[in-house]
């Protein structure tokens, strides 16, 4: 039903918990994979002698949020199997696919994520309603931002430009945004976010200063 098929990893329980005052569908599980050779020294599991080299070092909770499972926010805290290596003392913590590393939203969520910031729906409510936080989904975007369609062509302006600004609450840090105008047409040219100065500037100087000038 989560759609884990990891072999390693095994869920032990589910439960539904109060957690920060929420009702949470909380999953348990291990993530214990067989060890494998040190990254550091490259040290085999078992050496030519038949010594162990590498050998479970405890395990580590860790809580990842899934997708809402039948409208209820869903945590997986799951303890994942730490290693140790007797040769060169690196010790590390077994990394599963359902996450990337130092992450802890799950894959699945990352891309519903990604999915809906293609729509024209607000950051704030995406973030709610997968109860991560606003700079959570401010990250994933910025981590695409290479891959999205270059949008910031120069571009020309009319003899006369009508600008103006209005209130749209399109972003945090200015509730104004700008609007341009041609005057003598009436054509929309452009809506940006801010109306902010430094913003405007980059804007407007993607336009070489020849073309602006006239
Ligand atoms: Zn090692």
């Amino acid at each position: 039903m989560l759609r884990i098929t990891d072999n390693n990893l095994e869920l032990t329980s589910t439960e539904e918990a109060n957690i920060n005052g929420v009702n949470t569908l909380v999953i348990r599980g291990t993530y214990s994979p067989v060890p494998s050779a040190c990254k550091k020294c490259r040290s085999s599991v078992i050496d030519k002698e038949g010594n162990t080299n590498i050998v479970k070092n405890g395990k580590k909770e860790v809580t990842i949020r899934l997708l809402p499972y039948q409208n209820l926010p869903t945590l997986l805290k799951l303890k994942k199997q730490r290693f140790y290596c007797k040769n060169c003392c690196h010790n590390w913590t077994a990394q599963c696919s359902i996450v990337d590393k130092n992450c802890h939203i799950s894959k699945f969520t990352t891309l519903k994520i990604l999915e809906l910031l293609t729509e024209k729906i607000s950051m704030t409510l995406i973030a709610k309603v997968f109860q991560v936080s606003l700079p959570t989904v401010s990250r994933l975007l910025k981590s695409v931002e290479a891959q999205l369609p270059h949008q910031l062509k120069p571009r020309c302006f009319p003899e006369v430009l009508m600008v103006d600004e209005f209130g749209s609450h399109t972003n945090r840090e200015d509730k104004m945004s700008f609007i341009c105008a041609d005057r003598k047409t009436g054509e929309l040219i452009d809506i940006l976010p801010s109306r902010k100065l430094n913003k405007l500037t980059v804007y407007f100087n993607r336009t070489p200063l020849e073309v602006r000038l006239k």
